[in-house]
């Protein structure tokens, strides 16, 4: 089936518009070659008039193998009053040497005459110049119309003529942008419907921020009225609220919509590629994200795991799989033998005594809760937890002792040393290492200690690291709850430790990962080199 929808991705441009983005050159490069391999149509790279840093990457990126990606330099229409081989930003674009070059251009009125102060027929002039211009260096243009709703609200034949300027100077796409990101979708459908009205044959395609949380909403609606390319971000990073997120975007189309956007066995890849970008990005994934979130099919309710172990589509608009997640069964205190068996099932423990284990579990869980442990945000210390109740687990390693010294000098810098002695198999082994905090230079030390036994302990980082009070009343002296958040290159774990001393409690979790790991590789026995 041919391509229906284009996808051109802009999380290298209008995505580092986001509060705490950031890319350098070289993550830029990484990120394109991914959402190349993903097939995706059009890779915004960057401004390359607007900093050193994006040129470098357009540098770099004539180097790389982009498959069937076109890479594309953005910038602006050429400023008034020059002519358009003069405008240093439309010579930067051509510097760029892409096959595809984007242009934006003013569509509000408002916009030209207030914030740019460029006559009203000058700014229509700078479009068509523009535009013919880059036609004439053999570009593909595709022309961003800013602003292009709220001006045509306030001035639709304005509005129009700025992008019969485009179409004179010969663009091949016209993207209709919601800049500020405030039209409602009945709106925006109805105008995207003018425009394809009155532009028979015309290639439109639609941009739009998430001010209203209706990005995804607007971008599917644009399409449904014609529009054949929709601009996006991974993740829906972009200034304010967010652009629309291609993640999202691409997921409905193809799977809800029926509209192709990528290879069908390339869906099953959104999942890996959301987490990619957002490890790039430094940002934390959000749990709730539609389709490729950890809790996107996450179900804790004991009522619906015994409905989804009879069949799946109880309580799941899709099969996770689809877009590469996973099904994952929460247990908490307030759930049922169900949540018990299906997650024993899905680690593979047989349980026991016709429901014996399965209620000693809860049992279990439910004492621990109370004290303050919380085992839907820690699957690793779960997993433990029911091994250990049934007497399925050994201990990898046993500590004999530990001490922690932490010192802070007058100008305020501070270091943390720990000293651990741990027993393995009845080996004694004894360790130091610095840190720049307690729990760290208590992983060192343990690291250290065990990777003599457990090499493969290397593989695996601390990512995530939170603590909670539990009780406000008790200030310093109050309980603490530990969620360590691990990874290796495969998996990614949580575990829980809680205690009123928080180096117990870090400890606890910490432990935790590190069983979780092991006894995940457990067929690489102790001495294995
Ligand atoms: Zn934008």
């Amino acid at each position: 089936m041919e391509k229906q929808v284009l996808i051109y991705d802009t999380t290298l441009r209008d995505g580092t518009q986001g509060e705490q983005i950031s890319f350098s050159a070289e993550e830029k490069l990484r990120i394109a070659q991914k959402l190349a391999g993903l097939g995706i149509q059009y890779i915004e790279g960057g401004w390359p008039g607007s900093n050193p840093r994006d040129m470098r990457f357009f540098r770099m990126a004539q180097e790389a193998n982009f498959e069937t990606t076109r890479l594309t330099a953005f910038g602006s229409t050429r400023r008034a009053n020059i002519a358009a081989d003069e405008d240093p930003n439309l010579k930067a674009l051509l510097e760029a040497n892409t096959p595809a070059t984007t242009i934006f251009g003013k569509s509000w009125d408002l916009h030209v005459t207030e914030i740019l102060g460029v006559p009203l027929e000058e700014n229509v002039a700078m479009i068509v110049d523009s535009v013919a211009y880059l036609k004439s260096k053999g570009k593909e243009v595709i022309y961003d119309a800013e602003h292009f709703f709220d001006g045509y609200k306030a001035n639709a034949e304005y509005a129009m003529k700025t992008i019969q300027a485009a179409l004179s100077g010969e663009a091949d796409i016209i993207v209709l942008c919601d800049t500020n990101g405030g039209t409602m979708v009945s709106d925006l459908r109805q105008i995207v419907e003018e425009v394809r009205d009155s532009l028979p044959g015309r290639r439109l395609g639609i941009h739009v921020h998430n001010d209203c949380g209706l990005a995804v909403a607007n971008s599917l609606a644009a399409v449904e009225a014609g529009a054949i390319l929709v601009q996006g971000t991974i993740n829906g990073y972009g200034e304010r609220c967010g652009n629309a997120d291609l993640i999202s975007v691409i997921a409905n189309l193809q799977l809800k919509l029926g509209k192709k956007c990528l290879d069908d066995f390339k869906i099953m890849r959104l999942t890996e590629i959301s987490r990619y970008v957002s490890d790039i990005a430094n940002i934390p994934p959000l749990n709730e994200s539609p389709f490729v979130g950890r809790s996107s099919f996450a179900h804790k309710a004991g009522i619906h795991v015994s409905a989804i172990a009879k069949n799946p589509l109880a309580y799941e608009h899709i099969e996770p799989g689809a877009v590469g997640n996973k099904r994952r069964v929460l247990v908490s205190d307030l759930s049922g033998k169900s949540n018990i068996e299906y997650k024993a099932n899905e680690m593979g423990l047989t349980l026991g005594g016709n429901g014996y284990d399965s209620k000693k579990i809860v049992t279990e869980i439910k004492r621990m809760e109370d004290q303050g442990y919380q085992f839907d945000a820690a699957e690793g210390s779960l997993e433990l937890l029911m091994k250990k109740t049934t007497g399925q687990f050994k201990e990898p390693f046993s500590l004999l002792s530990l001490r922690v010294i932490n010192e802070k000098n007058k100008v305020g810098g501070s270091i943390s040393q720990a000293t651990i002695k741990i027993s393995v198999n009845e080996e004694e082994e004894i360790n130091a290492a610095e840190g720049n905090g307690p729990v760290n230079a208590i992983d060192n030390a343990l690291r250290k200690a065990l990777s003599k036994f457990y090499p493969r302990i290397n593989e695996m980082r601390l990512v995530d690291f939170k603590v909670r009070v539990l009780e406000g009343s008790a200030g310093t002296g109050a309980r603490v709850r530990v969620l360590i958040e691990s990874r290796d290159g495969t998996d990614i774990w949580n575990t829980v430790g809680v205690s009123e001393n928080i180096i117990e409690a870090s400890w606890q979790a910490l432990v935790d990962s590190i069983y979780f790991k092991l006894s995940k590789d457990q067929n690489e026995g102790p001495h294995a080199a």
